[in-house]
């Protein structure tokens, strides 16, 4: 069989030329050709296929690759058929027809008998039809669903034919089943009509419509057939073999195509999109790095400061995803990032550079205030916190700083990308939590400055690899896979709801110690009134375990005036409660080292992500954390699994994989809405090696051929492209 995906591939430089010729050429005229032209389809079904399944051209409709095939390759034996059987052709001597019942009763029974045994044929419809086609004695071969009744082998309603020597011959092959609508049913288009249509199709066309479009190099290397045979192949394949090999190569030519359109906007926004040159690193960094910075910074956080400092010297804008566990340090490195934008200035004018951070709660932007005021408080550095709370007379001074140039940093919501906000001179952005954020609002920034600013995007939901590559191949990828040291994995066990007494008493225990502990609720939106009322309930109980005054607990939720929220969290953050009761409000960012316990409640449910998300609040500090998930005692067997892998884990990646791998990449967060993972057949988690090969591939295309160009109609979604040299995102599906 084919090599595996795992090697280098070295393109020859010839070839890639060539292969620019041919992609440019792969889409002949016919193959655009209006769908209703095909004989059998015209107007009215062809206004159908377009509304129903999206198919336009005589190209959707050959890439409407059919979702299982029926074999019809082998013929069974009677006596051979059981209950595990699905489908069956049988060959065999008509003995005997008879009608039987009445009115609605009615039906034709036909007893076919091949060498070892006896079936019966049932028609409850087209009666007289079959009445005329079947003549005891006679051979047939027929074909249907093979269902039992009182111990009877049956087939309702099967396909039947006259069954002579050649025929044998003629019918060996596996028949390709296609979804169809109830709708194109009506207009007589059901999954044979498919068949049939794509069948006058194929026979309309030669391998001469559908040139390669995979290099040669490609094709050797992975022993990939043709993309005629394979097209030919995937709707009638000669043998289940011929259908694996033509999966096989339309998966990668799926992948490959969209790894280069994703290469390319990469390597055209890195060659032309213009963006401010940091050159130099200056005193603040300095500074910074060698009198304030509370810690060394780990390996990962090195690497990647030095990846972000490459690309922001460049001359080009930074467009860059920095994922990290939560935990692993993200917000020094973004710091880090923005002191080298305040030591640089516009050439021209000798204004310094400022940056934004963005964060998508109050909350969160709040902590990133605090943390970052404190640590830079005996340094010559303005920052400032604007959110939707901020007084009027504080936001006029705030805008103000900004537009005259005295602010370096501002921290804050949304609020900080709204058009009043003017920048004097804006280099940097720091967007926490991307998903949160919406492209439209991310488009913002880009017209705060001549040039749009280096953009550094933290996401805290680890990403598997695959997804990242797949999902946000056209932004440049970091990753801090390494925590801080002394931190110690967070034990983390399930406990059935009648063990409540003795986690309670667990959590004094630890209080003693001087630690605090967080309970945390569901809060879901549909739900959202019953979650209230039980976050009440579970505070009233959690209240009754913790009497005052030997015990302080915090509230968080949602549903509370800010001032309050802040008050309560503040609380908790200086240690003057020891514990916080919250609903998820608290999932992103919170940072109290103190705090090392974390009982989640109604754990099951949670998604895995969320979990993973809420526990990385505790293990913050030096001491030993413990997350504890609290369920009822019935649990369904999908949630049971997910509290197993957290239970066995920490590591968000691998996490994140297993959510993958149980949820599907349709229901990853922000990737929805970006049409890039809607593959016909591959499928970024079974496939991976493959989408790691054909990311290489076009890797390797691109470096040696920058200036390729992408032939329209081909596969490949994107959302990113350019505007007179800008950035500019959007949906074009
Ligand atoms: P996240 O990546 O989840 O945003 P943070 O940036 O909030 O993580 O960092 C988590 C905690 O780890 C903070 O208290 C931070 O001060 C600390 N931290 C970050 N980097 C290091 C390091 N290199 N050594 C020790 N502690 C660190
Ligand atoms: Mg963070």
């Amino acid at each position: 069989m084919a090599s595996s995906f795992d090697r280098k591939v070295n393109f020859p430089a010839k070839e890639i030329y060539l292969y620019k010729q041919l992609n440019i050429s792969s889409v002949s005229n016919i193959l655009s050709s209006p769908v209703e032209y095909l004989k059998g389809v015209g107007p009215l079904r062809g206004d159908m296929l377009k509304k129903e399944v999206s198919i336009f051209t005589f190209k959707d409709l050959l890439e409407y690759y059919p979702f299982r095939h029926l074999d019809k390759t082998k013929i069974d034996k009677i006596a051979a058929l059981n209950e595990g059987t699905e489908y069956a052709q049988v060959a065999g001597k008509l003995i005997h027809v008879e009608l039987i019942g009445e009115k609605r009763n009615k039906r034709l029974v036909a007893y076919l008998q091949d060498d070892t045994g006896e079936m019966e044929l049932v028609w409850f419809q087209g009666i007289s039809w079959a009445e005329k086609l079947l003549t005891v004695g006679h051979h047939y071969l027929v074909f249907g669903k093979v269902g039992f009744f009182m111990n009877r082998v049956q087939i309702n309603h099967p396909e039947i034919e006259l069954y002579t020597a050649e025929k044998a011959d003629g019918r060996k092959f596996l028949e390709p089943v296609y979804y169809s609508t109830e709708k194109l049913k009506a207009r007589g288009l059901n999954g044979r009509a498919f068949a049939k249509l794509t069948y006058a199709l194929l026979q309309q066309l030669s391998a001469r419509d559908l040139p390669e479009n995979l290099p040669e190099t490609l094709l050797s290397k992975y022993r990939f057939i043709s993309r005629w045979e394979a097209l030919c192949s995937i709707h009638f394949p000669a043998s289940e073999e011929m259908y694996t090999h033509a999966v096989r190569r339309l998966k990668f030519e799926e992948l490959f195509y969209a790894q280069l359109r994703l290469g390319l906007l990469r390597s055209t926004r890195h060659r032309f999109s213009q963006g401010w040159a940091f050159n130099k690193v200056g005193d603040l960094f300095n500074t910074f790095y060698n009198t304030y910075l509370p810690f060394e910074l780990t390996n990962a956080q090195k690497r990647v400061l030095k990846e972000i400092r490459k690309d922001i010297g460049s001359g080009k804008q930074m467009n860059r995803l920095l994922q990290g566990d939560v935990g692993s340090g993200k917000t020094i490195v973004a710091l880090l990032s923005m002191l080298i934008a305040a030591d640089n200035s516009d050439p021209t004018n000798g204004d310094a550079f400022q940056s934004v951070l963005m964060a998508p709660t109050e909350i969160l932007a709040q902590q990133h205030y605090n943390t970052i005021a404190e640590i830079l408080k005996d340094m010559p550095v303005c920052v400032k916190l604007l959110t939707g709370s901020s007084v009027t007379k504080q936001r006029r001074e705030i805008l103000k700083a900004c537009e005259d140039g005295s602010l370096n940093i501002l921290i804050g919501t949304h609020a900080v990308i709204e058009d009043k906000v003017k920048f004097k001179n804006l280099g940097f952005a720091v967007i926490d939590e991307q998903h949160k954020f919406g492209v439209a609002q991310r488009a913002k920034l880009w017209n705060k400055n001549s040039l749009p600013p280096h953009v550094l995007v933290m996401t805290a939901t680890p990403i598997p690899r695959t997804l990242a590559l797949t999902a946000y191949g056209d932004l440049d990828y970091s990753v801090i896979d390494e925590l801080p040291p002394g931190r110690q994995p967070i034990a983390t066990v399930h406990r059935f709801e009648s063990k409540r007494p003795m986690v309670m008493d667990f959590i004094k225990e630890e209080i003693k110690k001087g630690r605090q502990a967080y309970v945390v609720y569901p809060l879901i939106e549909e739900s959202a009134k019953m979650d209230y009322e039980n976050l009440m309930k579970g505070f009233e109980e959690v209240k009754s375990f913790f009497p005052e005054p030997k015990y302080w607990i915090s509230m968080v939720h949602g549903r509370q005036p800010a001032e309050q929220k802040k008050t309560n969290m503040q609380r908790f953050v200086n240690g003057d409660t020891q514990i916080m009761v919250s609903t998820t409000v608290i999932e992103v960012g919170v940072n109290v080292p103190n705090a090392s316990i974390m009982v989640i409640e109604s754990a099951e449910k949670f998604g895995l992500s969320q979990l993973h998300q809420l526990r990385g609040r505790v293990g913050r500090g030096s001491e030993q954390s413990f997350c504890i998930l609290l369920t009822g005692n019935k649990v369904s067997k999908d949630a049971r699994e997910r509290l197993k892998i957290l239970c066995a884990t920490n590591d968000g990646f691998k996490v994140a994989e297993k959510d993958l791998e149980i949820r599907g990449p349709g229901d990853i967060e922000g990737t929805k809405q970006s049409g890039l993972l809607n593959f016909k057949l591959a499928n970024i988690v079974s496939d991976r090696l493959m989408l790691e090969a054909a990311k290489n591939a076009a890797t390797e295309i691109i470096n040696i051929d920058p200036d390729l160009m992408l032939a329209e109609n081909l596969p490949v979604k994107t959302f990113l492209h350019f505007q007179k040299g800008q950035t500019v995102w959007s949906k074009i599906s």
